[in-house]
């Protein structure tokens, strides 16, 4: 794959600084109450769960086998009764009730848990959605829309599962082994150092895992990311690939990302393969040393070079809670695994969040208000530049000045490529200029608010998008606060309004991507209708090349005719005879204004434009000739 194509992302990933603390301080503090009740509560559940087996280990020796008092530690000797009846009883209730507050702990707990991991992926899914969407154009030109789905969609979850579970297991974890360790060492800290030695080595061993797998999930992770690229790809291209018979070829390119990320899958799980048995041999052989050397004990008295007395109670005490030691020591695996997931995936989340937004309001900017519709392209020189200083960049609009009065129609000819929707785009500022200026009534468009900039310029393009919803959504998408009186008189107003009556539902039918297809033409009309709902003093239209019958050609030309009336208007034109009447004409080639002036004028001139014209008119060879000679 190409080493470039993750480079934008990659380099922002790379800078970002301690990913998971940035998470907690950012997203993780205003949630920080359910954060602490889920830890308290957690920490309560795990405690009360370690009575049971205390209480049964003091029953065995005070009531069954009868030749002890009965104890527990930190409890005074006065609080406790002292009859066998009394003490099984009381035993009785003691561990009743820890069942019970065990589990009542553990569903306040999960509740709280619970909402702090969603509440903060809420945020942090809201926020990088967000930050993405005002990335410039630039960003969005790389094709990097599966990398974004998959930050948006796996990464998120990542963080989700940390959160949820992670982050509770590794605080039940330290209270397992401490509040277990506390109590063996209680009983007889001979035995206890025999069961507890293997928690270091456990310790060391998830060490050695952590260091080892961390690469592997940062090449995982980079490689679903691809995988996604390219089966987004693929599906937004099906018509192309369909209509060129590539079916064959997209599927292996999709099998080989998908076999790299089975690769990288494989080895991070082949390192599992080891750690997590290893893990339970470790457990394994604490629980067998210590059944060996508590039972001798019990049977011949202290074996070796032990010594002291181990009675049946205490014994059966450690063989339960050396058991409660396996499960939160396995789950060290897990823990790690999630957390690992969790660094790599915070680390894109924020690389995303990082990447700079070159295109942004000004501190100072103003407000473009009634607006009048004057446009300037003041010796206005651009290049596009995917990344600052990457050197490989081409001049795409060069020197170029014009002006447009309120009102006037600025009609853009030439040859495809030469600039023309780079042109429009500038005054959009969906890109920013190298030199020059582009000025609205004056105002540099870099001095203005984006969303006053844009709001004030409306755009008719190429390809129409309609979003999932009704026919009147998607019209009102020019202005929300619109009646349903205006979405039927902007509908008329673009020649839809008779197409869309026909239709099942009238104005409430869904299109879409998952409603009813409209041919070009249709979605070009309800285009034209959102832009006359807009009502923009200005108007960019991005004639279609699409071919439509000749009816819906006329009468997507005369709802655009009465739509530019009143308005400065930038058209690129394709066909010539829709710009005979434009107050202005500019000729580009190679990102250069050529010619320009009226249709009289340029055919005076006998230049490109006369060409063009006479090339569209029938005569072919004028125009062969015009554009091989410079
Ligand atoms: P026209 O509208 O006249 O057909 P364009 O403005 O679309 O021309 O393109 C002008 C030049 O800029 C072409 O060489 C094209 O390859 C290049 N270009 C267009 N869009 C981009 C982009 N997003 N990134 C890099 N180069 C681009």
């Amino acid at each position: 794959m190409d080493p470039s194509e993750d480079s934008a992302f990659d380099q922002y990933r790379a800078s970002v600084d301690k990913p998971l603390a940035r998470l907690f301080r950012t997203y993780g503090r205003p949630e920080w109450r359910w954060f602490a009740l889920g830890m308290v509560m957690n920490v309560l559940a795990r405690t009360s769960s370690l009575l049971p087996p205390l209480v049964l280990g003091a029953a065995i020796d005070s009531v069954f086998t009868g030749n002890a008092a009965f104890v527990l530690p930190g409890v005074p000797a006065a609080w406790l009764p002292n009859t066998d009846a009394a003490e099984f009883w009381f035993s009785v209730q003691v561990i009743v009730g820890s069942f019970v507050a065990t589990g009542v702990f553990t569903w306040v707990y999960g509740v709280a848990a619970n909402t702090f991991a969603h509440r903060v992926m809420h945020a942090v899914r809201t926020d990088s959605f967000e930050r993405m969407q005002r990335l410039d154009m630039t960003f969005f030109d790389d094709k990097q829309t599966g990398e974004v789905m998959s930050i948006l969609n796996n990464d998120a979850s990542n963080l989700e599962v940390f959160l949820d579970n992670a982050l509770q297991n590794s605080a039940r974890l330290v209270v397992m082994v401490l509040g277990i360790a506390a109590i063996m060492v209680w009983l007889n800290a001979q035995l206890a150092l025999v069961t507890l030695v293997v928690v270091p080595g456990m310790f060391l061993f998830t060490l050695w895992f952590m260091r080892a797998v961390e690469p592997r999930y940062v090449e995982q992770r980079s490689t679903i990311g691809k995988l996604n690229t390219r089966l987004e790809n693929s599906l937004s291209g099906i018509e192309l690939v369909k209509s060129t018979g590539t079916e064959d070829y997209e599927t292996s390119r999709v099998r080989d990302a998908s076999y790299r990320y089975y690769q990288d899958t494989m080895a991070v799980l082949k390192l599992n393969y080891f750690y997590r048995p290893g893990m339970e041999l470790l457990a394994g052989l604490a629980f067998a040393v210590t059944f060996i050397v508590g039972g001798l004990w019990i049977f011949s008295g202290a074996p070796w070079f032990f010594s002291g007395s181990l009675s049946p109670g205490a014994f059966v005490t450690f063989i339960f809670l050396t058991q409660r030691l396996v499960t939160p020591l396995a789950e060290v695996s897990n823990i790690v695994d999630q957390y690992e997931n969790a660094k790599a995936s915070s680390e894109r989340v924020f690389g995303l969040m990082d990447i700079p937004v070159r295109v942004q309001d000004e501190p100072d900017a103003t407000e473009l208000d009634a607006v009048e519709g004057r446009v300037e392209y003041d010796d206005v020189t651009f290049a596009y530049d995917s990344e600052p200083g990457d050197g490989d960049s081409e001049t795409v609009v060069e020197n170029v000045d014009f002006e447009a009065d309120p009102g006037e129609t600025v009609a853009l000819v030439g040859p495809t490529g030469a600039g023309k929707s780079t042109l429009v785009k500038l005054l959009l500022r969906l890109y920013e200029v190298n030199e020059g200026a582009v000025r609205v009534d004056g105002h540099d468009v870099r001095d203005v608010t984006l969303d006053s900039l844009r709001g004030a310029i409306g755009y008719v393009g190429q390809d129409t998008f309609l979003f999932d919803g009704t026919i009147a959504d998607n019209i009102r998408y020019g202005n929300f606060d619109a009646t349903d009186d205006e979405v039927v008189a902007a509908a008329k107003a673009a020649e839809a309004h008779t197409f869309i009556e026909d239709l099942s539902d009238g104005y409430e039918t869904r299109v879409g991507e998952r409603g009813v297809k409209l041919s070009g033409g249709q979605r070009q009309r309800i285009s034209i209708a959102r832009t006359v709902l807009q009502d923009p003093a200005i108007l960019v239209l991005d004639e279609a090349t699409s071919a439509v019958d000749t009816e819906t050609e006329l009468a997507i030309q005369r709802s655009l005719d009465e739509l530019a009336r009143d308005r400065t208007t930038l058209a690129i034109a394709h066909r010539l005879s829709t710009v005979t009447d434009a107050d202005q004409i500019l000729v580009v080639k190679a990102g250069r204004i050529v010619e320009r002036g009226t249709h009289d004028e340029l055919l005076q001139q006998d230049g490109l434009y006369a060409a063009l014209w006479q090339a569209q008119t029938g005569d072919r060879d004028a125009l062969e000739a015009e554009l091989t000679d410079g």
